[in-house]
């Protein structure tokens, strides 16, 4: 175990609560937080046992009188510590100034203000977790769904990374068999190269399934990034409001970060969906600001993973919606035929608006979203979403890779298998297969934190949190 320089850090988010927890981490530990807490009992931090909860005054630096708050504190000994280095967790009650002043006193004895996510960074230097383990604590505090949620606790729980080493381990057989025959050639046969090739096909499988999954993660982790767009006063806002006051709501509609746009999160089978709601969509315009808007628009649906077109369905088509339907070209789209509550004499149906755009009709869902009465179709426009994005088939017992970083590494390894399977298959000498090998095994241990570099681990932990 490594111990570094002594860290701390408020654990807990800023505001009112029960509870604070303000860790301590590193060589000097102890000391740092002896010098801020007594101990009820009398016993000095040094003597207090290994993980247990001990009443404590939290007190001014050196002075025992000046208490700031009341506080159960515990020690936790390196190795076993989330970082691997001794910790010292003190409990004191939620409220930023109690937190607030106990670390200060910390800080002005012997320790220095923890950077974010230099806790799990120090956990991952120390062996305590690898670089997948650490990037699912973050997923789970961020996580805004229960499939997200069950994801990232199963990455935590080292379900992905098993998964990564079977795959290791399928070419480091290769590798060990193609090592053995080089260097013992009266001893050991060289593999025949049918049988090779096999094995390297085999571990290709295995990484194939891995990056296919991704899809699927990267939904479970991030959310459907969903886009509702269509011509003014077709009710968009209204369906948006229907989306987001239906029981799968968990956040309400919130204003977005621009005045043009309306965001909600919505809970689709299981997995979140991001709402926005573009208003700035119009057709072709003169008007500079108008413009600035659609464009702005056009960039979330480029971005976006789905767009809910909606048209009315008590209008004709007009040429607006059908250049909303040009820049909707080639996205994944459902259509909200909205409106059908209004009885008009020329009704769009459908059948027309499929003929006449090329959207399936199966993805044209009927809703109304009056004001003042009940909304309706809003459960079949979230069955369709669901089933385009093959929510309902969502193992919960399998876990996927939702990270890019990952992903990107698993391509590697994979492109690297695929030079050495074709250097199998031709009958390319086993020393040539050996660099294609080894380089996979270099890009799976990247995935894993194995053999990454630093600037890799920079970013990684460039995403946590203070007290992480
Ligand atoms: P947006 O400009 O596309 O966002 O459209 P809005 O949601 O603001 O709706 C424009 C008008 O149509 C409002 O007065 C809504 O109350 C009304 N509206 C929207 N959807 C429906 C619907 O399904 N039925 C009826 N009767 N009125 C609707």
């Amino acid at each position: 175990m490594k111990m570094f320089d002594t860290i701390a850090a408020i654990a807990t988010p800023i505001g009112s609560g029960g509870v604070a927890i303000i860790r301590v981490s590193g060589e000097n530990a102890e000391s740092a937080a002896q010098s801020v807490v007594s101990l009820r009992c009398g016993k000095p931090l040094k003597e207090a046992e290994n993980r247990r909860l001990y009443l404590a005054d939290a007190h001014k630096a050196g002075d025992k009188s000046a208490v700031l708050d009341e506080a159960l504190v515990s020690v936790m000994r390196a190795p076993h510590s989330y970082t691997g280095e001794t910790v010292v967790e003190i409990n004191c009650h939620g409220g930023w100034l109690a937190a607030d002043s106990i670390l200060k006193e910390i800080l002005a004895s012997d320790a220095r203000l923890a950077e974010a996510g230099e806790f799990t960074r120090r956990a991952f230097v120390n062996g305590k977790t690898d670089l997948i383990g650490a990037e699912a604590v973050m997923d789970i505090i961020d996580s805004n769904s229960g499939l997200g949620l069950s994801n990232a606790a199963k990455s935590r729980g080292g379900a992905l990374s098993r998964k990564i080493d079977a795959a290791r381990e399928g070419i480091l057989a290769i590798t060990a068999e193609i090592a053995a025959a080089a260097d013992y050639p009266e001893e050991v046969d060289p593999l025949p190269a049918d049988e090779t090739a096999a094995l390297i096909g085999a571990a290709a499988k295995r990484i194939d399934e891995l990056i296919a999954g991704f899809e699927t993660g990267k939904i479970l982790r991030d959310g459907i990034a969903a886009v509702i767009a269509g011509r003014p006063n077709v009710g968009k806002s209204s369906l948006m409001n229907a989306l987001t006051r239906s029981d799968r709501a968990i956040v309400t509609s919130i204003p977005g970060t621009t005045r043009d746009t309306v965001e909600g999160v919505i809970n689709i089978k299981g997995a979140a969906m991001r709402l926005l709601d573009t208003a700035g969509i119009r057709g072709e315009t003169d008007d500079e600001i108008e413009r600035i808007g659609i464009d702005r628009a056009l960039k979330w649906i480029d971005k976006a993973d789905l767009c809910i077109f909606v048209a009315d369905s008590s209008e004709a088509l007009t040429g607006e919606d059908m250049r909303i339907i040009e820049a909707l070209k080639g996205k994944t789209c459902v259509c909200a035929l909205n409106k059908t509550d209004i009885s008009a004499k020329a009704r769009l149906t459908k059948k027309e608006l499929a003929e006449k755009t090329g959207i399936d009709i199966a993805d044209i869902i009927e809703t109304a979203a009056p004001e003042n009465g009940e909304a309706r179709g809003i459960e079949a426009l979230e069955s369709r979403i669901a089933d385009k994005f093959a929510l309902g088939k969502i193992s919960g017992s399998d876990v996927y890779v939702s990270n890019a970083r990952q992903r990107d590494s698993l391509i590697k390894a994979r492109k690297a298998l695929g030079l050495a399977l074709e250097g199998a298959q031709n009958g390319a000498p086993f020393d040539l297969l050996y660099i294609d090998l080894e380089d996979a095994l270099s890009a799976l241990g990247e995935v894993t934190g194995m053999t990454v570099q630093e600037e890799i681990i920079d970013n990684v932990f460039s995403r946590f949190c203070v007290g992480k």
